[in-house]
């Protein structure tokens, strides 16, 4: 063997030896990931009291001391573990109490991580509400989300613990109003886009579950259509009267369903409707109030729902088609339709299965079996999926539970050190890989 055909050999050699090792590395434990799981299960007790804490703080979103209160618990915790911290002060108009906004500056070039809490709730308790029996508690908040909320806190000090954590570059957004956006979105989801903006990936922590994280999530927005007709006599009605409001909007709304149903992850549902001579409708309560003489043809129809879908282009693409729809005029009649956009879509992307994929593995080698994606259709809508447009990201990485939005909300205790050890670890394998690796690519369908 000469020189050169022993030194190619040898690298080959290395190669093959260097391959299987780094497969381990993903697929079980390194000794420092072994210490970040010891130091979680060491502070479970701690972290259970440190949940009880904050969802014994009443803080549903039009309570405003009380979501300060929370925010102000975490502010310090945050505080505590190095972190800039800064609580946004909305506008008095929004009637919002504002969000938690904590930085941590580590290495330059390295991964910029976003995590996205909330610590308002939608259910407002009469006081201390947390009731622990066994593995589960029952407490407004306790899954959705002071339990997420608690999650991060807990996998951020166990890296602190762990010395990994200074070389980390994290941004952490808890809003305050969630569960209940103040208007305008464009003034109090602003603090969390701009920080989608500094950062390269986003980690969300609605309620998660065991087996599967949310990749991709609906958009929603609302529509409405106005249909008005000429009021006459009812003897007249497809003649030289027209064919009146109800008629139109009926047209319409068939029309939707008729030639728009069935395409995967878009629904419209059609919602309300009121029609007649003297119509009320109230576009923010959702109700209305409508009173005619039945010989008359009706001169005012109103029809409204909401819709949903998977991405921006089916968003425009049906909405093309709707309006179209509506242009068909009966006889004597006329329409328009107008839309409001409520949450982005969060579409599947190659970089959101990336993310996931680390988590995934990351769950495996704690023993904890693997991760996939949720069917999209199954989640509503969530803070996330202002900045999805943006970056990439995954969301459904919180406490697991039952009963969010309800008096009756339950976490699973246990859960929460599961979760922990899983954010942990994923924070720790991602955080050591450039920045610039994350650069969004286009999205697959
Ligand atoms: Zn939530």
């Amino acid at each position: 063997m000469n020189r050169l055909l022993r030194t190619t050999a040898l690298s080959l050699a290395s190669v093959l030896l260097a391959v299987p090792f780094a497969a381990r590395a993903q697929s079980t434990l390194t000794p420092a990931e072994q210490k970040i799981r010891e130091t979680i299960d060491r502070s479970r007790e701690d972290q259970i009291k440190y949940l009880e804490r904050v969802v014994n703080i009443p803080s549903s979103t039009l309570n405003l001391a009380g979501v300060r209160k929370v925010g102000a618990a975490f502010r310090a915790s945050f505080d505590s573990l190095g972190f800039e911290t800064k609580w946004v002060v909305l506008p008095e108009a929004t009637q919002r109490a504002g969000h938690l906004v904590a930085e941590h500056k580590g290495k330059p070039g390295a991964v910029r991580i976003l995590m996205i809490g909330h610590v308002d709730t939608v259910v407002e308790p009469d006081g201390p509400n947390w009731v622990r029996t066994d593995s589960m508690a029952k407490g407004v908040g306790s899954n959705d989300m002071k339990g997420g909320d608690v999650i991060i806190l807990y996998a951020l000090k166990a890296l602190q613990a762990a010395g990994t954590l200074k070389d980390m570059n994290i941004t952490i957004v808890f809003t305050g109003d969630e569960e209940h956006p103040g208007d305008p979105i464009s003034v109090t989801r602003k603090d969390l886009i701009d920080a989608a903006k500094r950062n390269d990936i986003a980690l969300a922590y609605e309620g998660g579950n065991r087996f599967d994280a949310t990749t991709a999530r609906r958009g929603a927005s609302s529509w409405r259509v106005t249909a008005t007709g000429r009021q006459a006599h009812s003897a007249g009605v497809f003649g030289s009267a027209g064919y009146g409001a109800i008629y139109e909007l009926a047209r319409i709304v068939n029309e939707f369903r008729v030639q728009l149903v069935g395409e995967q992850y878009l629904t419209f549902n059609a919602a309300m409707i009121v029609g007649g001579t003297d119509v009320e409708y109230d576009t923010i309560g959702i109700k209305g109030s409508a009173a005619t003489k039945l010989n008359i043809i009706p001169k005012s129809a109103i029809a409204h729902g909401d819709l949903r879908f998977i991405s921006e282009e089916q968003k425009e693409r049906t909405r093309a088609k709707m309006r179209e729809i509506v242009a068909k005029h009966l006889p004597g009649t006329d329409a328009k339709i107008t839309f409001l956009d409520e949450y982005p879509a969060m579409s599947p992307t190659a970089g959101n299965a990336r993310i996931l994929a680390v988590y995934d593995t990351s769950s495996q080698a704690l023993g904890y079996g693997a991760v996939r994606a949720l069917d999209p259709g199954s989640r509503g809508a969530g803070d996330i999926s202002f900045v999805a447009p943006l970056i990439d990201g995954i969301d459904g990485l919180g406490a697991l539970g039952t009963g969010a939005h309800a008096p009756e909300e339950r976490v699973n205790v246990n859960s929460l050190q599961m979760q922990t050890e899983r954010t942990a670890l994923l924070l720790e394998r991602l955080a050591h890989q450039t920045s610039a690796s994350f650069t969004r690519k286009p999205a697959s369908e």
